[in-house]
């Protein structure tokens, strides 16, 4: 059993003035070392559970547990525990990030032989901005630097609220590789997101969340096994004027040169299916394959 560092039991969250459940008495909990994804649609309770853990908002019931530490006795502590890293970027830039560092690292109180500012810029591809002003630096460059920012105190679990909202493909990349840097280096990293290829290529661990219960709650490997779907292309160098029997129940598109299959990866091979084309003589030019992925699972849970 891998180590759990929080730990969520029936957490609840009506706000004032609202009907329904904002959080609605779930149960949830995260790997220690793990990069753990939370997803869901709008409104679906992402940012109160944040919230709720960063000390933010009030719980209404329940109990939260974050390194062996619990909410209601032990607020400040958790804080301590966590770096956080909101949505917006927040930077005073006529300083650099060093000095960005060193005033965080002093608003955290942390002593001077805990200090690692230049070890985390390193680490988040800041290196050698560390002495530049920080209006010099990109839009990448600056969310980078807010994420720097939340590890000054060198918290183990590290929050992130929607990382890559409106960053170009680019600077996503390469805010994806420091996400993995510092979880290589030991943090535990959760992050909200409705980028579901975010999830899909960063995550070990995924929950879903709607309307403010928990839909899944999974390792990456398992979520995309719920979907045991593959989909197959096929292109044929001549026109098809006869499909083999063996295939048509699979047939989901057709045109004169190709063929769509769908089928379930467990039951079926994709080899034994394209057999049959080449038992029938027809002659293959292409084959493209898609299995399902976060998405296709997504879509389904929500629909469920
Ligand atoms: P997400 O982050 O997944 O978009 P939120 O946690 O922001 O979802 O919102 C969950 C639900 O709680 C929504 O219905 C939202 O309208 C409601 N909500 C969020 N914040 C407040 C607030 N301060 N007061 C009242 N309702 C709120």
């Amino acid at each position: 059993m891998k180590k759990k560092i929080i730990r969520v039991k029936k957490l609840a969250k009506i706000y004032r003035e609202s009907e329904n459940y904002a959080l609605d008495h779930i149960d949830l909990s995260i790997n220690q070392g793990s990069i753990f994804g939370l997803l869901g649609p709008n409104g679906a309770g992402k940012s109160t559970f944040i919230n709720i853990l960063a000390g933010l908002v009030n719980k209404s019931s329940g109990k939260v547990n974050v390194c062996g530490f619990d909410l209601d006795s032990d607020p400040k502590t958790i804080r301590g525990n966590l770096g956080i890293v909101p949505q917006e970027i927040i930077i005073d830039p006529f300083f650099t990030p060093m000095e960005i560092m060193n005033i965080q690292a002093g608003m955290y109180a942390v002593e001077k032989v805990n200090i690692k500012n230049n070890e985390i810029l390193n680490l988040l591809g800041l290196g050698d901005k560390a002495n530049a002003y920080a209006r010099s630096l990109s839009g990448g460059m600056k969310r980078r630097l807010m994420v720097a920012k939340a590890m000054v105190h060198n918290p183990p679990i590290l929050i992130l609220d929607e990382p890559t909202a409106g960053v170009d493909v680019e600077l996503r990349t390469k805010l994806w590789e420091s996400i993995k840097n510092l979880n290589k280096n030991g943090t535990t990293i959760i992050l909200t997101t409705h980028y579901l290829k975010e999830a899909e290529l960063l995550c070990d661990d995924i929950a879903v969340i709607n309307r403010g219960k928990v839909i899944a709650n999974d390792s990456k490997s398992n979520l995309l096994k719920i979907l045991d779907e593959k989909e197959i292309k096929i292109e044929f160098t001549k026109k098809i004027n006869k499909i083999p029997n063996k295939i048509k129940p699979y047939i989901i598109n057709k045109s004169s040169y190709e063929i769509t299959l769908k089928f379930n990866k467990s039951k079926i091979n994709t080899a034994e299916l394209i057999k049959h084309f080449v038992n029938n003589k027809l002659e293959l030019k292409d084959i493209t394959t898609k299995d399902s992925d976060l998405e296709d699972i997504f879509i389904k849970l929500l629909k469920n």
